[in-house]
Formats: structure tokens, sequence, C-alpha cells
């Protein structure tokens, strides 16, 4: 039951993220175990991103810490199309690597689609491959996009019915925004997905009990947006370091952001305006702390169930 209120509760992604990876540990461990085998993640980083390097290195620990094997190939930024498919045809082809992954964006000269389509769709733990987005279309998910499927987790973990809910997606990439709006088509929810093209996007987003919001505008989405009461997920993660924007953006709370810009040079923000949802949303995913952490969560998921269905190994 959805009710009005003054501050939105926090949908905490950490502690489900925690949940996920102990789970994930228990079943590797289970499998080093009685099968003498750990999954192992391939993951392929191409040219100087210092964000796609953060990435990796995110996905490399939380490998290490459910005791998933781990391989970091970075290549130059000069790599071309043709390189790089050498690369992931050779970790194709090798049994003990599970699962791979492209960090994206990968750099301009390189053909994206090209390069996720010649994953192995079994090795495909992004869940980015042509084969298994139709099949998630079909609703006969194999391998889901790590993000919406944490949502998913986040969702569940808090009980909350998902099924015959208005559901509102802002966003229809690839990676989060149609993933998202399948996965809640097929738990039974109503689903509208708006985008950039979308006339009035409040009226679509308005008439949302559940709200999720992946564009890439840091707290686009204010007050006006949101039906009192409703659960609002926020993928967006945006640096902002202006001291003008952190006061318009964070309100009360806007001294304890700006330390963190003296620290670190910028501050997380989603496309979610803090103070404003708060004030509306029944519920709010915080940001940094919500949806982030739960991609990486799953991402193991998804490289042990690679591991558990090409070996037909049982953890
Ligand atoms: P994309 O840029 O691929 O897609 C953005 C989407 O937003 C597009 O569908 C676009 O519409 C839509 N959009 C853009 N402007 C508007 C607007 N003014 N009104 C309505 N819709 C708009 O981004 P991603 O989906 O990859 O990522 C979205 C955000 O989520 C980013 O901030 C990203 O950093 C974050 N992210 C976070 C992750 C996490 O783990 N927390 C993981 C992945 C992403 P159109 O299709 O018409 O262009």
């Amino acid at each position: 039951m959805i009710t009005e209120k003054t501050k939105a509760q926090p949908l905490d992604g950490a502690v489900v993220a925690a949940r996920i990876k102990d789970e994930v540990a228990g079943q590797v461990e289970a499998m080093a175990q009685t099968r003498d085998y750990r999954p192992c993640l391939a993951a392929v980083r191409v040219g100087d991103d210092p964000a796609s390097a953060v990435y990796v290195r995110n996905k490399i620990k939380a490998c290490e810490e459910v005791g998933i094997r781990s391989e970091h190939h970075a290549l130059p930024e000069s790599t071309t199309t043709e390189e790089l498919l050498n690369l992931v045809n050779s970790l194709n082809v090798r049994d003990d690597v599970d699962g791979i992954l492209t960090q994206l964006p990968l750099p301009r000269g390189i053909d994206e689609t090209t390069i996720i389509e010649a994953i192995d769709p079994s090795k495909d733990v992004d869940g980015f491959h042509p084969i298994n987005a139709g099949k998630l279309a079909m609703g006969r998910p194999v391998f889901v996009p790590c993000t919406p499927a944490g949502i998913i987790e986040l969702l569940d973990f808090n009980a909350i019915e998902i099924r015959g809910l208005n559901a509102c997606v802002v966003g229809r990439s690839q990676i989060v925004g149609r993933p998202m709006a399948q996965l809640l088509l097929q738990r039974d929810a109503t689903v509208t997905i708006c985008h950039s093209r979308t006339r009035d996007l409040a009226a679509g987003t308005r008439e949302a009990d559940l709200l999720v919001v992946a564009i890439g505008r840091a707290g686009m989405i204010g007050r006006e947006h949101i039906k009192p009461g409703a659960i609002v997920v926020d993928v967006g993660m945006n640096k902002i370091s202006e001291e003008q924007e952190v006061h318009a953006l964070f309100g009360d709370a806007a001294e304890k952001r700006l330390e963190v810009v003296a620290k670190r040079g910028y501050t997380l923000v989603g496309d979610v305006h803090p103070a404003e949802a708060s004030e509306v949303a029944g519920m709010l995913t915080p940001v940094p702390g919500g949806v982030g952490l739960l991609t990486v969560a799953m991402l193991m998921k998804n490289t042990l169930k690679a591991a558990t269905l090409k070996h037909g190994l049982n953890p």
C-alpha cells in the first residue's frame, strides 16, 4: 500500500548487494569443494577512460570477495575492432573462462555492436547479446543485464509487490531502460516507457506507482514528475562539482556533499532531484548507495550462473 509521506524511506542497495554477494560466495565455495572448480570472469577494457578503469577495478575486487577467479585484459586506445574480436574469440573458446565482459563505452574507433555480438551468448554475463536480449523480450530470460536485474532484487528484498503497479521507466537504453521495462512487464506491472521524444514527460511519470529513472542528467526528475508516495528508483550516476548546483540539489544536506567535492573534486548525484524527491516519494534509492552496488553484485551472480550452466555443475 502506497501512502503519502513527508520524507521518503531510503531503499538501501548496500544491504541487498551484500546479501547477493554472500549467497554467491557460499555457492562458489560449495562448487570449489565438491566439484574442484571455480568460475572465472574475463574483464576486457580498452583505452584510458578513468571511469571505466574504476568500474573494472570494482568488478575484479568483487570477484576476489566472492571467490570467483578473474582476468583483467587492458588494451590500448589504439586497439582495432579486429584485434578486440581476436581477444573475444580466444576467450569464447577457452573452457576455463565462464563469463566475458567488455567494459562500455569502447573507444570511438571500435564497432561496439560487432564486439557485443561476438561474445558467446553463454558467456554473456552482461546480458547485452541480441540472443539474451531476445530471450528476455520473449519472457524466457537467461542472462539479464545486471542493473535492471539488481533493481528487481532490491524491490523483492523490500517486499514490494510489483504485480499490478503502474510502472514508468524513463530511458530506453539497451543496458538499463529496455530490459528494465521487460522485467517489470514479466512481473505483471503495467509499464510505460518514456524517452527524449516523449511529449509530456511529467504526465507519464506522475501516473507511476513505481518510477525507474535512467537518463544521465543530474537531478532532472523533480517534484512535478513524482506521484506522492511513489517508489522511485534512481539509476543515474552523474558527477557534479559546482557549489551552486550542489546547493540546488541537496538543500539541507549540501554541506556534507560539498565536503565530498572538496575531497574528491566531485560528488555523485542521480537523475532524480534528491531534495525534492525525498519530500514527495514514498521510497527512494540513494545515490551513491543504491542501484550502483547491485550492478556489480548481479555480475557475480551471472558469472556463477554461466559456470553452472556451461559445466553442468550444481554449486
Ligand atoms: P543512455 O544515454 O544510453 O540512455 C539515456 C536514455 O535517457 C535514452 O533512452 C534517452 O532517450 C533518455 N533521455 C535523455 N534525455 C532525456 C530527457 N530529457 N527526457 C526523457 N528521456 C531522456 O544512458 P544509460 O541508460 O546507459 O544510463 C542512464 C544513466 O544511468 C546514466 O547516468 C548512467 O551513468 C547510469 N547508469 C548507472 C548504472 C549503475 O550501475 N548505477 C549502470 C548503467 C547506467 P532517447 O532514447 O530518446 O535518446
